[in-house]
């Protein structure tokens, strides 16, 4: 059996790996029966069955319909002997057999924003998934909780968020731990230690000088600087793709760099290292990909929002896209409402599809093997949008 044989990874399977994999075995023979007096080779033919495999396992919803639908294409192909051009899936037949790359059909502008307009989240779906909605929180008006004392987050210890600034020590492990079913026990994969270990690597295997906190709710993100609403500010109805690096501060969790780019044009509309409202503790760095902050040249919180609030950024009128975009527009500290989020389109459960799995099941691109960069995040994000909309991502020109 050939090597190239091996269905492609998917993040919302239809069915277990090792039953796709004799799938795709049965549809190999298929297919070598069926061309059996053809010229392509073997090495043809096991291209083709994978891509006809995960064709109709992005196409079918459960694994009952997935071996329905694996069963109508098996008998087709030997009934219109390897004419795919007449076998349908799930009704719909086969776009061509090559990968709809940049073949895809030239939408007008106003065709894009329709399919866009369906995608925008309600209030109610907005609300589940952590957004801080205006029109709420005026009528909450939640008394501002005074804890003086926060858990770190990285190593856990009650600390008095006033006295973040003084030494302390901090011992931390920088990857989440993992389960490991076979030890019973979790690791760490930053350095290899485990929960079971008795060294007090176990502890962690980083130190720092300083306890970090993240204050989520809206009276803690208000401490930070009050929310600027894009409701206020008039201009054109543009599509953007944003994404933000944080880092820890005096304050708590706060953006410090801020990529938007277009999602007609491709271009990057703005890109800037900012400069945080508190005292820098963190710069994260090994996330965030940020090293430095040069006080100098760098916009503060405040010169920047005046920049990103604008009527050719963002105004009441954009459509903005993230991934996970609540934490993105809750450390910019802005209200909008309308939101594309590509995290809430392709999760099904309450666990978060990740960004990184899919760029690479969508766009076959790879991002964030180590430090993010809100660049390549904001591009992917928008690129996984076209993608979902049947747009081709290197579609430039629009009527
Ligand atoms: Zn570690
Ligand atoms: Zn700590």
């Amino acid at each position: 059996m050939g090597s190239l044989l091996r269905p492609v990874d998917l993040v919302n399977q239809p069915l277990g790996f090792q039953e796709r994999y004799k799938i795709l075995q049965k549809l190999f023979t298929q297919l070598q029966k069926a061309y059996a007096h053809s010229k392509r080779t073997n090495m043809d033919l096991e291209r083709l069955a994978t891509r006809l495999e995960v064709h109709v396992a992005k196409n079918s919803l459960s694994g009952q319909s997935y071996k329905f639908n694996m069963s109508i294409l098996l008998r087709d192909i030997l009934k219109y002997k390897g004419d795919l051009s007449k076998v349908k899936i799930n009704g719909r037949p086969l776009k061509g057999s090559k990968p709809s790359s940049n073949t895809g059909p030239i939408f007008t502008r106003s065709q894009a924003m329709e399919a866009l307009k369906a995608l925008i989240l309600d209030v109610k779906a907005l609300e589940k998934n952590g957004y801080i909605v205006e029109e709420l929180q005026k009528e909450s008006n939640d008394e501002c909780d005074t804890q003086l004392y926060v858990p770190c987050l990285r190593c856990n210890t009650n600390f008095k968020k006033i006295d973040i600034m003084e030494n302390a020590l901090c011992r931390f492990h920088p990857l989440k731990k993992i389960y490991n079913r076979e030890t019973r026990c979790h690791l760490y994969p930053c350095c290899g230690e485990t929960t079971n270990s008795v060294s007090f690597l176990r502890l962690g295997c980083k130190t720092s000088h300083h306890h970090v906190y993240r204050g989520e709710s809206y009276s803690d993100l208000c401490k930070i600087s009050e929310f600027s609403s894009s409701a206020h500010i008039d201009g054109v109805e543009n599509v953007l793709s944003l994404d933000c690096e944080m880092a820890f501060t005096s304050l708590g969790y706060e953006m410090i760099r801020l990529t938007i780019v277009d999602f007609f044009t491709g271009e990057t509309l703005f890109d800037h290292v900012i400069q945080p409202v508190g005292e820098i503790v963190d710069l994260n760095s090994d996330f965030s990909g940020v090293h430095e902050i040069d006080q100098t040249k760098c916009p503060t919180y405040r010169e920047a929002i005046g920049m990103f609030l604008s009527e050719n950024l963002i105004n009441k009128n954009s459509i903005l896209i993230g991934h996970g975009l609540e934490n993105d527009l809750n450390v910019m500290r802005i209200f909008h409402n309308k939101v594309i989020d590509t995290a809430v389109l392709y999760s099904k459960t309450k666990f978060k599809v990740s960004l990184k799995n899919l760029a690479f099941e969508f766009l076959s691109r790879k991002i964030q093997n180590g430090e993010h960069d809100s660049s390549q995040d904001a591009i992917a994000t928008m690129d996984v949008v076209k993608v979902k909309i049947g747009v081709s991502p290197s579609q430039k020109i629009w009527e």
